[in-house]
Order: structure tokens, then C-alpha cells, then sequence
């Protein structure tokens, strides 16, 4: 797998919809996947026989499967080829949205 790290640009790191205390200062860098993008930026891979985002595949290797009606995103760096999964939280389509 091709990946790269980023130092993460502070301001954006820190910035959320919601409440900006209940956020834990950011630790490690982004891990960019450069290896496979769709059109929209977000990294591509075979996992299991199928293509899914990256950031999906990288959740799912930590966390175990994604539940049905939730999907993975970029909660703090909000990079879309981003596979750290330390920056990566399950929510609802909703909620994606509002990002
Ligand atoms: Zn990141």
C-alpha cells in the first residue's frame, strides 16, 4: 500500500460543527493514501474481494465492520484520501452531510 504522512495544519484539525471542547487535540499526522483516488479525492483499494473507499478498508482493519446505515468520515483533518483512522469517526449520512 502506498501511503504518505502529513503534518496536519492546526486550524483545520481543530475545527467542528458541533462543539469544539469535546475535541481532543489531534496527535498524529495524516496518513494520505496515494496509491488509487476516486474523483473526489478519496482513496480506493480492494478489500476483501471488493473496491471501497480506503478510509472504509482502514476503519474496518481496526474497528471491525461499519454498520449498516453508517459510514466512515474524516472528522478532524477532513482530508478525503486520509486513512488514519485516529481521524476517522462512524456517522450517519446526516451527519456526514453537515460536514
Ligand atoms: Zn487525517
Amino acid at each position: 500500500m502506498n501511503a504518505v504522512e502529513v503534518q496536519l495544519d492546526g486550524v483545520r484539525g481543530t475545527r467542528s460543527t458541533t462543539s469544539a471542547t469535546e475535541l481532543t487535540p489531534i496527535t498524529t499526522s495524516c496518513v494520505l493514501f496515494t496509491d488509487w483516488k476516486n474523483k473526489k479525492g478519496y482513496g480506493q483499494r480492494w478489500f476483501r474481494g471488493r473496491r471501497i473507499g480506503a478510509h472504509r478498508a482502514a476503519w474496518i482493519e481496526t474497528h471491525g465492520p461499519i454498520p449498516k446505515g453508517l459510514e466512515v468520515n474524516h472528522w478532524r483533518c477532513f482530508q478525503p484520501a486520509c486513512i488514519n483512522v485516529e481521524h476517522l469517526r462512524l456517522a450517519t449520512r446526516r451527519n456526514n452531510a453537515k460536514n
